[in-house]
């Protein structure tokens, strides 16, 4: 596999793109300058299909990826990771790989990333990908409403798909004060939810507002 190239050009239009996050940002009273750089570090059009002009990899929009999935909107991992407070080292679970650029964003702040993705598509271009660009995250083909109990508890978990409910093995793998970033909700809008694990029990929900994510399915076919 060939990967592209990045450049001066592409350096200034991510750099724009950057900007204009940062600023969405901080009308939302929402900031990480971590988050920021990590976006600045990762060419989001190494994502993209060659068959895509490329230019449409620094535009602050959703874009699909194949297997009628899309890459989130950069506002939309900016704010998500941003909510995660990660931290260096930090064992972050994913469902929803899809094109493997927020798993990229992650692991460049330092986090040990998992990442499951039920499209066998995805899942291996992503490997592909992630691994020429010298990151090292463990990448599972499967259904993410299981988690991963073999390697849990995770400081942090994302959820890069819209869950018609808290799938409650999910919570069961979260650490005792750790972070769930969950977009939640039926049809095509859900809301951004964050939930930190007080105690074996207690699960504090704060509501972020209206986001839209393709669907997180049930029942993969295998
Ligand atoms: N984080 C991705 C966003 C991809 S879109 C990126 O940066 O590109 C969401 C992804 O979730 C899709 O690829 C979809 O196939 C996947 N998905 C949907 N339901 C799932 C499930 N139950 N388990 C794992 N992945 C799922």
């Amino acid at each position: 596999m060939r990967l592209r190239q990045d450049g001066l050009k592409y350096q200034g239009m991510r750099r724009q793109l950057v900007n204009k996050v940062r600023e969405m940002l901080e009308q939302d009273g929402l900031m990480d300058e971590r988050v920021l750089e990590a976006m600045m570090n990762v060419p989001r059009h190494y994502f993209f299909d060659s068959t895509f002009d490329m230019k449409y990899a620094y535009d602050n929009a959703a874009f699909p990826i194949g297997a009628g999935q899309t890459i989130s909107q950069p506002y939309t991992v900016a704010v998500q990771t941003t909510l995660l407070e990660i931290n260096k080292r930090d064992k972050v679970l994913e469902i929803g790989t899809g094109s493997g650029y927020q798993c990229a964003v992650l692991c460049e702040m330092g986090a040990k990333v998992f990442s499951i993705e039920r499209q066998k598509l995805l899942h291996d271009q992503s490997q592909k990908i992630l691994d020429h660009m010298g990151y090292r995250p463990r990448l599972f083909y499967g259904d993410g409403y299981k988690g991963k109990p073999a390697f849990a508890p995770f400081d942090k978990m994302i959820i890069t798909c819209g869950a018609p409910y808290i799938p409650d093995a999910l919570k069961e793998q979260l650490k005792i004060g750790g972070i769930m970033v969950i977009p939640v909700g039926e049809g095509n809008t859900q809301r951004m939810l964050r939930i930190v694990r007080h105690s074996e029990n207690e699960f504090e929900e704060v509501d972020f507002g209206t986001f839209s994510f393709v669907p997180m399915l049930e029942n993969t076919n295998r």
